[in-house]
């Protein structure tokens, strides 16, 4: 192996490195280094090129140099402007330094060359193969190297050479590169190049894996981008405007059109500038679009008319609704004092009543009285306080509440807004909605409502708020103490057949588009559908059985225009079916252990059968009939009263304790409850006990103490009308309730008679029969005949029918 030594100029490079066989442009800039090139020009053009360990350093010392370089030829010299000299070099071969000679002007140093060592072993030329497939590989990877380069590769055939030439090509660090450089053996280099491209080559896959990834993201918003730019440019070059920008104009146009109260308009421009700015494809768009609409279509400003005239008013009401005269009453004084003090903020009427009463179409009429709009919306069900109030616009799907979609609905700001149902509202934990319409209803707050979503406060003091209920103890007490409340309790059966002659025919006559010649009822029939067909405190069944007969009759118009149908008792089972109640529900004979009772419901009165039978036993006391905790307590304190009583009854004094007491209230799939039904359950009691049947003609209703007093209950107008329904002759009721009869109907009062009573003995000594009487069977028939008889010119009375038939 030859070995020599020489002396050459050095030239330090930073961040490069030159194999032997490479040939590469330099811009040497340097005072020592642009020394040692002059060095070498007056020489053999030979330098010794080092890399510099940190690339940094400007003025590298011994230390800062590798010790393998590359002695180069300088083929080429050019002077750049600024003192710059371009070199151009070729690498011959590696060389070591021995030592430095001298630093100044230039480093100078004693190198030993190393020739490049050509062992053509087979391994060699393994290891040759090798790596050229292996460059061929990462060429395809990476793609940075033009593909020529591999043809121009292949072609050499000394290993040691091909290494060099082919870590020239690839990117790697100073230290590997120089490693490689240091390898004085070709098939050391060998092996370090495959190692090193091997790795390469990896990270190359990964790479390109990770940038397919991305661009194919990229290529996508990319693209929709750049269409979306091309497309505002046609459309600039064209003169339109794009969506966006022509949707905001469309909205600020019709914002400078309407009235929006000045806060409102503000709030709605700088919506539209908001939506202008937004990307076509965003969802929040339509959030914004729709929030718009909104605020476009409330009625911030919008005012009807009233109608002053208070005569008007009334004559509205009267034509609209049947009777109810107080309920008109306070409507027109209500009115009046509205009137005349514009600034009085009214109390809220709330019309309560069981259903079918005409509180709903009240509210219309009184709309109608006024001449302003009517909305309707219904409470019931409402648990939820952003179903009063709306949701904030930031969930998806927000709307606002309903209070204020009613208002939209309304079309006006002083709208006659009916709440229905606020008795049925619920509580959870999302919120008690009762406490946000307290903010409705309340006059000192509710011309700043706030709702979520609008988020802008909406006037609601011009609205004339009626709410209604079936029933005052469900509605919250803030709200009832707010509100004034009127009671429809419910009509008699006079008042049905009226309402039902007067209203109900006439209407669903005309909505069922027959004519008026087409279809006549006799008052009999009117009567019998009241009796047979329904049974409630309103007239909401009386309504859909009427509108069921004038629906089969269209069906006959249809075929034949002047066609007359008349409807009398006897074509109604053709039209309405089997009688679905019996008239008169009250027993049909005196019995022992059965008393008629008297419940108040949400639908009004109605009757309440109570039966106690006796078992022998040991003194167990049973209650069946879904039975409230009042009413078992109450029937408790019955059957304490008559123990007491034991001997005046002429009961065996220890009865208690070899019988069983079965108490029975049947319809028990409905709930009852109260203390209302203490005197009918100790009549019963009583009854069973002592052997002596309860006259069938008797209506009970009345709390009992222990002592027996009598205490008074409420719903007594509901409860007197059940008894009239039924066909009652008496009803006995505590003393105390004397008041509640000035409301009831003169000829209810005339069929059903009151004894008032203060104690139980009474009450026994009234409703107990010592001894069967001589039952006139046909009372209550006769009893029917006489007024339907009167009043109804076509229908022979009303007969007593089958009772089998008439069971529901
Ligand atoms: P509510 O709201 O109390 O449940 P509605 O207002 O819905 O009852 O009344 C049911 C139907 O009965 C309506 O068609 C209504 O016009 C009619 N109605 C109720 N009371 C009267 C009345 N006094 N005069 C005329 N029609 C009545």
């Amino acid at each position: 192996m030859r070995k020599e030594k020489e002396q050459l100029p050095l030239l330090p490079l930073r961040g490069l490195l030159v194999f032997p066989n490479m040939v590469l442009h330099l811009d040497v800039g340097r005072e020592r280094s642009v020394k040692s090139l002059e060095e070498a020009m007056v020489g053999d053009n030979r330098v010794l090129l080092m890399a510099q360990k940190d690339a940094k350093v400007d003025e590298p010392a011994e230390a800062d140099l590798f010790t393998v370089g590359t002695v180069a030829l300088i083929k080429q010299m050019i002077k750049l402007p600024g003192g710059t000299i371009r070199v151009l070099v070729e690498g011959l071969t590696r060389a070591a330094v021995l030592r430095y000679l001298q630093k100044d002007p230039f480093f100078k140093v004693e190198a030993q060359l190393v020739p490049e060592e050509t062992a053509k072993t087979a391994e060699v030329e393994a290891l040759r193969r090798s790596l050229l497939y292996q460059f061929e590989q990462y060429l395809k990877a990476s793609r940075k190297i033009p593909p020529e380069t591999l043809a121009a590769v292949s072609e050499i055939e000394e290993p040691g050479r091909l290494a060099d030439i082919i870590a020239s090509h690839l990117t790697l660090k100073i230290g590997q590169k120089q490693e490689l450089l240091e390898a004085a053996e070709a098939k050391q280099r060998l092996e370090k190049l495959s190692k090193i491209l091997s790795r390469e080559i990896e990270i190359v896959e990964i790479e390109r894996r990770i940038n397919v990834r991305v661009r194919k993201q990229m290529e996508k918003t990319q693209k929709e981008y750049y269409l979306r730019e091309q497309m505002k440019a046609i459309q600039k070059e064209l003169g339109e405007k794009d969506e966006r920008t022509a949707e905001a104009d469309e909205y600020r146009e019709k914002i400078a059109k309407s009235e929006l109260p000045e806060k409102v308009a503000e709030k709605a421009l700088e919506e539209a500038d908001r939506l202008e700015k937004m990307p076509p494809a965003a969802a929040e768009g339509i959030v914004i679009r729709t929030y718009l609409d909104w605020l476009l279509e409330l009625p911030w400003s919008k005012m009807t008319d009233d109608r002053l005239d208070l005569d008007g008013a009334a004559e509205i009401l009267d034509e609209d609704h049947y009777g109810l005269q107080k309920v008109k009453e306070r409507i027109i004084e209500y009115l009046a004092v509205r009137q005349l003090a514009e600034k009085l903020k009214g109390p809220i009427l709330c019309l309560i009543g069981p259903p079918g009463v005409g509180k709903t179409s009240l509210a219309r009429s009184i709309a109608r009285a006024l001449e302003r709009n009517f909305v309707r919306i219904s409470l019931g069900g409402v648990r939820d306080e952003a179903e009063i109030r709306g949701h904030r616009r930031t969930y998806v799907g927000a709307l606002p509440g309903r209070i204020i979609q009613g208002m939209r609905q309304a079309g006006s700001r002083n709208p006659v807004f009916l709440m229905d149902e606020v008795d049925k509202m619920s509580t959870d934990f999302r919120g008690d909605p009762s406490s946000a319409l307290l903010e409705v209803l309340d006059p000192e707050q509710n011309h700043a409502f706030s709702d979520h979503y609008i988020e802008l406060p909406f006037d609601l003091s011009q609205v004339m708020f009626i709410t209604t209920a079936n029933a005052p103890h469900n509605i919250p007490q803030p709200l009832l103490d707010r509100m004034e409340t009127i009671h429809l309790p419910g009509y008699t059966e006079e008042d049905k057949v009226e309402i039902a002659k007067r209203h109900l025919i006439p209407k669903q006559i005309e909505e069922h588009g027959l004519a008026p010649s087409n279809l006549t009822f006799s008052e009999g029939a009117v009567r019998e559908i009241i009796r047979l067909y329904t049974r409630e405190a309103g007239v909401r069944n009386l309504e859909r059985s009427v509108a069921a007969i004038c629906r089969k009759v269209a069906r006959e118009v249809v075929k034949d225009r002047e066609i007359r149908v008349s409807i009398s008792r006897r074509s109604l089972q053709k039209h309405l079916g089997v009688p679905r109640f019996r008239y008169g529900m009250g027993e049909k004979e005196d019995e022992i252990g059965v008393a008629t009772g008297l419940a108040w419901t949400e639908a009004g009165g109605d009757l309440l059968s109570i039966e106690v039978t006796l078992m022998k036993g040991k003194g167990k006391m049973t209650l069946t009939g879904k039975l409230g905790e009042v009413m078992q307590e109450s029937a408790r304190a019955a059957l304490s009263y008559i123990r007491s009583r034991a001997e005046s009854l002429e009961l065996d004094e220890d009865f208690y304790e070899k019988t069983d007491i079965h108490i029975h209230v049947p319809e028990g799939a409905i709930p009852k409850d109260g203390p209302s039904a203490g005197i009918a359950i100790a009549t019963a009691l009583a009854s069973a006990l002592s052997g002596a049947p309860v006259w069938r003609e008797v209506a009970l209703t009345g709390e009992i103490t222990l002592r027996g007093r009598v205490l008074p209950v409420g719903g007594i107008k509901e409860k007197m009308l059940a008894a009239h329904r039924a066909g009652l002759k008496y009803m006995l009721m505590p003393v105390e309730n004397r008041k509640d009869l000035s409301d009831i109907p003169a000829n209810v009062r005339r069929r059903v008679e009151v004894k008032l009573v203060e104690h139980m003995d009474e009450v026994l000594n009234f409703a107990l029969l010592k001894e069967p009487r001589k039952e006139p069977a046909e009372d209550l028939a006769l009893d029917d005949k006489k007024p339907v008889g009167a009043v109804c010119g076509d229908d022979p009375g009303l007969q007593r029918q089958d009772d089998s038939a008439l069971r529901h």
